[in-house]
């Protein structure tokens, strides 16, 4: 379907993107990787680039959480995380933007995670952003005790007078992955533009917004199985369960006909590594070449274990000759701060 017969605009928005993000060649990553890569050809969406808050995936769904905030007259967000979290970076930095007070419950990452438990790294990297852009930041011990406390802090703040709206996990839902929805259709119009087409769409899959959003903005241009996700956070059936159900609801919000397909949602969870958070070597590996070839910055928790995915399949000659491959670069740099210890230790 065309983009001006889908009903995005009739879902409040709030743009916080300057325009399209740009894709670029990995051509560097290309000649590191050899023969193997069979002439397949590399490129990166660059959704970590630096618009707002220090950037970030994050951004496209807030965009649309934000619209229905607004609508709803909200003057206070309250967003919960794991300590290290993009979206609670960033919701505090939209919420600055657009003069609305932010609190946000923050849980701990698990124990052996990889990043140092000391105070100082904890204190560090997106937890102090989402500080210096004015967010109150509260510690809770685990997801069940931040839960409670985000339900605690609305009904305090609606005590007090003020209109809460409550930030969905990862900032993840149907409606916050219609920000993807449109990003399919803004791939497809660089892809008109610039003569490419692409083959392999891949991205790191954590609350599974990003990869519903895209799913349903391919099918919805008759694109089924382009993007293939790699779990950072839920066991593969699990992830693919997420996604299916948030695309198909994106997919109705926005007026499409026929089905989404479970065979549509491809996610594969064999570099999560021990779970959330757990830094893994193959994702320490990917973060150094990309950082080393091309002066990219992967993050630790998604965008680091997605692309070891990608860099195995293709070590693994999986990607056919000519085929063009995009990863979205979804953000995260912040976190990496509070992995110093094992970014910098050699033995990774
Ligand atoms: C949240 C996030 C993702 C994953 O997006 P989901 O919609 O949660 O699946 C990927 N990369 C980065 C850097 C993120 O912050």
């Amino acid at each position: 379907m065309d983009h001006d017969a889908l009903s995005f605009d009739r879902h409040p928005r709030v743009r916080l993107l300057a325009g399209p993000t740009p894709i670029q060649r990995l051509e560097r990553v290309e000649a590191a990787l050899g023969p193997a890569l069979q002439g397949a050809c590399l490129y990166a969406k660059r959704d970590d680039a630096d618009t707002l808050g220090g950037g970030g995936s994050k951004l496209r769904k807030l965009e649309f959480l934000f619209g229905e905030a607004l609508s709803q007259r909200a003057d206070t967000i309250v967003a919960t995380g794991a300590r290290q979290s993009n979206s609670a970076r960033l919701a505090a930095a939209v919420a600055a933007r657009l003069g609305l007070r932010c609190e946000v419950v923050l849980r701990p990452l698990p124990d052996g995670a990889g990043h140092r438990n000391g105070k100082d790294d904890e204190q560090t990297g997106n937890v102090l952003l989402g500080e210096l852009f004015g967010a109150t930041i509260h510690a809770a011990a685990d997801a069940a005790a931040a839960g409670r406390c985000a339900l605690e802090r609305r009904a305090a703040l609606e005590a007090a007078g003020r209109s809460v709206y409550l930030l969905p996990a990862g900032a993840s839902s149907a409606r916050a992955s219609l920000g993807y929805a449109d990003c399919a259709f803004e791939i497809a119009a660089q892809e008109r533009a610039s003569g490419l087409r692409f083959d392999r769409i891949v991205v790191a899959n954590g609350s599974a917004g990003m990869q519903a959003g895209l799913v349903a903005g391919f099918a919805l241009q008759g694109r089924p199985g382009l993007v293939h996700g790699y779990s950072v956070l839920a066991e593969a059936a699990a992830a693919e369960a997420h996604t299916l159900e948030f695309a198909r609801e994106a997919h109705h919000l926005l007026g499409g006909h026929g089905e989404l397909h479970a065979d549509d949602v491809r996610v594969s969870d064999a570099f999560r590594g021990p779970g959330y958070g757990h830094l893994t070597h193959e994702a320490v590996e990917a973060i150094r070449l990309l950082a080393t070839q091309e002066g990219l910055l992967l993050d630790p928790v998604y965008s680091g274990k997605a692309f070891a995915g990608l860099l195995s399949q293709a070590r693994r000659g999986e990607f056919t000759r000519g085929e063009h491959v995009l990863f979205i670069m979804s953000g995260g740099a912040p976190a990496l701060y509070a992995y110093r210890e094992s970014l910098s230790d050699p033995r990774h």
